[in-house]
């Protein structure tokens, strides 16, 4: 059990010393692409030594390519679909972990008359029961002090969107703060991020059309739309010892988009 006593200490020699994840081990999902890409080449580059999960082999390629730029460390990386459980078992068999970054995600952009039964369960197979088998799988094999962070949205905030996405970034958002719960007397923090309109591979449709990234920067108060390495800083701060002290939380990254009403 962590306690005030042997918790790591707060007051640091360096900063080095502050941010290192020397001898840990990581699992990111969804780390072919975008914010899991980022969080997981800046885990490495922080030290930890690092499972890579993602369905896209290519970005999977990229990302090992992006991480050995950084990181000497271990770097590994497995094709798998966070929603066969029976996979992500095996993946994980012989893992020891000491943070897991659920990120791996899909978008199902339609509106609730055009959305059908099978957009529903895809997405929710996606990114909610991929969440869940992740950290059925991940949990048993995390030592203690163990780090989870999920990546919600600023969807599951406030009442914009689709309702397949919204529903499981709302639903992650509520899970992570009752596994917080669940986990905390035995030493596994779990937290959330929610980043707001960051340009990856899930935006780049919209993102990427001039106009419309200017519609939402315009919109945001620091009048830019967000990075990948944005939230992965917030996902490095929550898997170190930085954060010792956090637990049930969420971290919103959205440029202050959804703190000010554009009219
Ligand atoms: P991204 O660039 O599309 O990355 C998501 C990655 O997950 C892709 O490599 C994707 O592969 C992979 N993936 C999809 N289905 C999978 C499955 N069944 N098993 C394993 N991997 C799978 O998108 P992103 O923006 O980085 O998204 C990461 C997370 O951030 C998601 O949970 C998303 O909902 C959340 N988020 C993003 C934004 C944003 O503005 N970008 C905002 C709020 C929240 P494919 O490319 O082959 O599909």
């Amino acid at each position: 059990m962590v306690t005030t006593e042997n918790r790591p200490r707060t007051v640091h020699e360096s900063l080095v010393e502050v941010i290192s994840l020397g001898g840990r081990r990581a699992v990111v999902t969804g780390a072919g692409s975008g914010i899991g890409r980022a969080a997981a080449v800046v885990l490495a580059k922080a030290g930890a030594s690092v499972l890579a999960l993602d369905i896209n082999e290519e970005g999977l390629s990229e990302t090992k390519a992006a991480a050995l730029r950084v990181s000497e460390l271990g770097f590994d990386v497995e094709t798998v679909d966070v929603s066969d459980y029976g996979a992500i078992e095996s993946v994980l068999s012989d893992e020891s972990l000491d943070i897991v970054v659920n990120s791996a995600g899909i978008m199902a952009p339609d509106s609730l008359a055009t959305t059908t039964g099978h957009d529903w369960d895809r997405v929710l197979a996606v990114n909610l029961t991929g969440y869940f088998n992740v950290l059925k799988a991940a949990v048993p094999r995390l030592n203690r002090p163990g780090s989870v962070i999920q990546i919600s949205s600023m969807m599951g905030h406030i009442g914009i969107a689709f309702p397949a996405y919204t529903a499981t970034k709302g639903a992650i958002l509520a899970l992570s703060r009752q596994l917080a719960g669940e986990l905390g007397p035995d030493g596994v923090r779990v937290n959330s991020v929610s980043p707001g309109m960051v340009l990856t591979g899930m935006t780049r449709d919209n993102l990427s059309d001039d106009d419309q990234r200017d519609h939402v920067a315009g919109r945001t108060p620091l009048r830019t739309v967000g990075t990948p390495e944005d939230i992965a800083n917030a996902v490095l701060y929550l898997a170190s010892d930085l954060s010792a002290f956090v637990t049930g939380t969420d971290i919103l990254i959205d440029g202050g988009l959804t703190s000010a009403l554009a009219l």
